[in-house]
């Protein structure tokens, strides 16, 4: 189990503190642009691919786990996200965001969602 103070001595809470804040998601966008290997129109079709076939190797385990009964470690199942993670900002990074502004519209969506009580439901706009 990881602690407060596990949290605290890797740097957690300072991802979140200005001006530090997200500091870590710019740097991850700036590495993931490193590892891009098609551009214009290939890499759009490329990168969207990539996450739905990474969201599909998520999905896959768990259907195993389930259909199965099959073991896999949590970071079996973490490194698939962390693949789920990687082609998400590849593709926030085309548009201009990075994972940074990912994160904080989605913060400030299901936020305000909460809020107003809407987070079940459907609708991209509720
Ligand atoms: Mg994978």
């Amino acid at each position: 189990m990881i602690s407060a103070e596990d949290l605290k001595a890797f740097g957690y809470y300072d991802m979140f503190n200005k001006p530090n804040k997200g500091k870590w998601a710019d740097s991850y966008s700036e590495w993931v642009e490193k590892k891009i290997m098609t551009d214009g129109q290939d890499r759009l079709v490329e990168n969207t691919l990539g996450l739905v076939g990474e969201a599909g190797e998520v999905a896959e385990k768990i259907k195993k786990l389930i259909r199965d009964k099959s073991r896999f470690s949590n970071e079996e199942i973490l490194k698939e996200l962390g693949d789920v993670v990687f082609y998400a900002t590849a593709l926030a990074n085309i548009y201009g965001g990075g994972l940074r502004e990912v994160i904080d519209l989605n913060i400030a969506k299901l936020d305000d969602r909460q809020k107003r009580g809407t987070l079940k439901g459907s609708g991209d706009n509720r």
